[in-house]
């Protein structure tokens, strides 16, 4: 029986803790948060609350936690996984942050004798739950081989990125192209209105057409057309204008560190942030529609 260490049991991290316990894997569970403990000893795990116990049988050590400084503390600190965890776990670090400290982690846990993956997710809350995730790993061959199994009741589709830390680029350069996809269908919407296009009618010429992408037929910012989506509920997210100007901030350091051009990457994490600034972190981010109308 494979033992796993979950850190981080927050929204994301408890559904997924909940699918490893359903496909009959053990699961020891460690949050800053008696409420997240509570919510995986409820649902059959153990919870306890130090990093220390919770790893110390562990063959598997997953985390799904805030941000790099974070994950960083988590695995590097005094009490952290490294200094606890026992010989030859595999560490699998799911949150979402930057590159160069997810490099810096699995560096580190190398040195250690560690096998390590960043292996973020794509699908939200509602994947977490459905154990339809998309997991992107960045890691040796090896170590994807062995995380492949413990990933697999937690996502649908798992894919091998290449050396670590190039699951978070993945990541990262998928969410720059959608903030400014959905901006782009966003604005077309809004000109197709000013010009007295009907939305249903654009939609259904565009989803025929090469203005096609899942911005538009899968995540429409319109009501109407895409019945699930958003926008047909008042904007509650689905995916957080904060998780989306988190995601475009972690893509601008990658872009300052990288040198890349990306001129529309910027104009769109300028677009979210003034999002942030005018108080709708808590919009759904197809709410660009509305704000780039003024009538957010
Ligand atoms: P969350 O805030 O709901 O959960 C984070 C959990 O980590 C909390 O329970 C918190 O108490 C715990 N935590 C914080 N510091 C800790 C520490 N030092 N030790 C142990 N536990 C600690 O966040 P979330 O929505 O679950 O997101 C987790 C990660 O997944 C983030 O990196 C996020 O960007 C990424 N992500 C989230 C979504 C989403 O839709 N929510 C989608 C894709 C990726």
């Amino acid at each position: 029986m494979t033992n796993i260490a979950f850190i981080g049991l927050g929204n994301m991290g408890l559904p997924m803790a909940k699918n490893l316990l359903g496909a009959d894997l053990t699961v020891h569970g460690f949050d800053l948060s008696d409420e997240a403990r509570a919510g995986l000893a409820d649902a059959g795990g153990s919870a306890f609350s130090t990093i220390a116990e919770a790893v110390a049988d562990a063959d598997v050590v997953i985390s799904m936690l805030p941000s790099g400084a974070i994950v960083k503390a988590v695995y590097e600190g005094e009490d952290g996984v490294f200094k606890n965890a026992k010989a030859g776990a595999l560490m699998i670090d799911s949150s979402t942050i930057d590159v160069t400290t997810a490099r810096d982690v699995a560096q580190e846990a190398k040195a250690l004798g560690f096998d390590m993956v960043d292996a973020p997710v794509s699908g939200g809350v509602g994947g977490a739950a459905a154990g339809t995730l998309a997991f992107m790993v960045g890691g040796s061959a090896a170590a994807f081989s062995k995380a492949s199994p413990i990933l697999e009741p937690m996502g649908a589709k798992i894919v091998h990125c290449g050396a670590s830390g190039n699951g978070q680029a993945a990541k990262i350069c998928n969410n720059m192209v959608l903030a400014i996809s959905m901006i782009g269908v966003s604005e077309a919407f809004n000109l197709g209105r000013a010009l007295g296009l009907d939305d249903q009618t654009f939609y259904d010429v565009a989803a025929n057409a090469s203005a096609q992408c899942w911005s538009l037929t899968s995540y429409c910012p319109v009501p109407g057309p895409v019945p699930a989506s958003p926008a047909n509920n008042d904007y509650q997210p689905g995916f957080a204008t904060a998780l989306m100007h988190k995601d475009l901030g972690l893509a601008m350091e990658a872009v300052a560190s990288s040198g890349s051009n990306t001129p529309m990457g910027h104009l769109a994490a300028d677009i979210y942030e003034t999002m942030m600034d005018n108080g709708h972190g808590d919009v759904d981010f197809s709410g660009v529609i509305k704000h780039l109308a003024g009538t957010l």
